[in-house]
C-alpha cells in the first residue's frame, strides 16, 4: 500500500459523521490502498470520535480557534465562510504528498485508485454549471503555502456561492481550459439526485459510476430505512428516479450492514 497517499473526507457535526461512516466502509469494500483520513470539529461527540476511529486511520481534529495564526485572522475576517475555511485544511495534511477529498455525501461504488495518477487540481465538472469543477471530489497536495494562498483569496475575495465550491474554482481558475488532465470524468462525480437532460449520455454512461454524489439538501440520512423488507422510504416532495434508488438503497445496505455494527 502507498502510505503517503490518502482519502480524505470531513465531518463537522454527529449527522455527516454517518456520511463519512458509509463512505470509509465503501472505499473499505474496494481494495483500500490508501490511508483514510477524516477531518472533525470540536461539535463531533466523543461516541462518534472513537466509532470513526474504527473505520478511519486518522481522526483529526480541526479548530479554527485555535489554529496557526493567519487561519485564526482568517476566520475572524470572515466568519461566514467556517466551514469553507475548515475544508480547506486538508491542505495542511503535509505528511501526505497527494490526496483525494471526498465529501461525506459521497459513496464510492468500485475501486478508484487511479484518481492518484492525477495531479493537483484535478476535479469533475458541475452539472450545473460544466465550466466550473464541483468540489465534492477532487485531487489534490498538502502544501501549507497553498493552503495560505487559498486563505488569502478567501479574505480578499470571499466566495461567489458562499462555499468552498466558489472559493476553490476563482482560486484554480484556469481549470477548465488548462489541462485536461486535470478533468476527471463525470462518473467520479455521479450526482444522483441531477434530472440529465442528456438521458440518452445518462442510459450509456450511468451504470460506469464509480463514486456517486447526494448533493443537495436531501441526504441519504434524511430517508427512512425498512431493515426488515430493505426498502427506502421517501419523504417529502421529490420522488426519486430508479437510478438514485439504487445509489440510495447500497447507501442504506452499507448503513446497515457496516457502520451500524461498530456501534455494538
Ligand atoms: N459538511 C459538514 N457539515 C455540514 C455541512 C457540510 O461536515 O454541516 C461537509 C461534508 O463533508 C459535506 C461537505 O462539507 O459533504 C459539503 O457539504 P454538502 O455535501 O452538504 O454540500 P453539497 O455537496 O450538497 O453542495
Ligand atoms: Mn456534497
Amino acid at each position: 500500500s502507498v502510505t503517503d497517499q490518502a482519502f480524505v473526507t470531513l465531518a463537522t457535526n454527529d449527522i455527516y459523521c454517518q456520511g463519512a461512516l458509509v463512505l470509509g466502509q465503501s472505499l473499505r469494500r474496494h481494495r483500500l490502498t490508501r490511508k483514510l483520513v477524516v477531518l472533525i470539529t470540536p461539535q463531533v461527540s466523543s461516541l462518534l470520535r472513537v466509532i470513526l476511529s474504527k473505520v478511519f486511520d486518522e481522526v483529526i481534529e480541526v479548530n479554527l480557534i485555535d489554529s496557526a495564526d493567519y487561519i485564526h485572522l482568517a476566520f475572524l475576517r470572515r466568519p461566514e465562510l467556517g466551514l469553507t475555511l475548515t475544508k480547506l485544511h486538508c491542505w495542511t495534511l503535509t505528511h501526505y504528498s497527494k490526496c483525494v477529498f471526498l465529501d461525506a455525501d459521497t459513496l464510492v461504488l468500485s475501486n478508484v485508485d487511479e484518481l492518484f495518477d492525477r495531479g493537483e487540481f484535478s476535479a469533475a465538472p458541475d452539472p450545473g454549471w460544466p465550466d466550473c469543477f464541483n468540489s465534492g471530489v477532487f485531487v489534490f497536495q498538502p502544501s501549507l503555502h497553498t493552503h495560505k494562498l487559498l486563505l488569502q483569496h478567501a479574505m480578499e475575495h470571499g466566495s461567489f456561492d458562499g462555499a468552498d465550491q466558489g472559493l476553490l474554482n476563482s482560486f484554480f481558475r484556469n481549470w477548465s481550459t488548462a489541462d485536461i488532465h486535470k478533468h476527471l470524468p463525470f462518473i467520479y462525480n455521479l450526482s444522483s439526485n441531477t434530472m440529465y437532460t442528456y438521458s440518452p449520455a445518462f442510459k450509456q454512461f450511468g451504470s460506469s459510476a464509480k463514486v456517486v454524489h447526494f448533493l443537495g439538501s436531501t441526504k441519504p440520512w434524511n430517508y427512512k430505512y425498512n431493515p426488515q423488507s430493505g426498502s427506502v422510504l421517501e419523504q417529502g416532495s421529490a420522488s426519486s428516479s430508479q437510478h438514485q434508488a439504487v445509489f440510495l438503497h447500497l447507501w442504506w445496505t452499507i448503513y446497515q450492514n457496516n457502520v451500524l455494527p461498530l456501534y455494538k
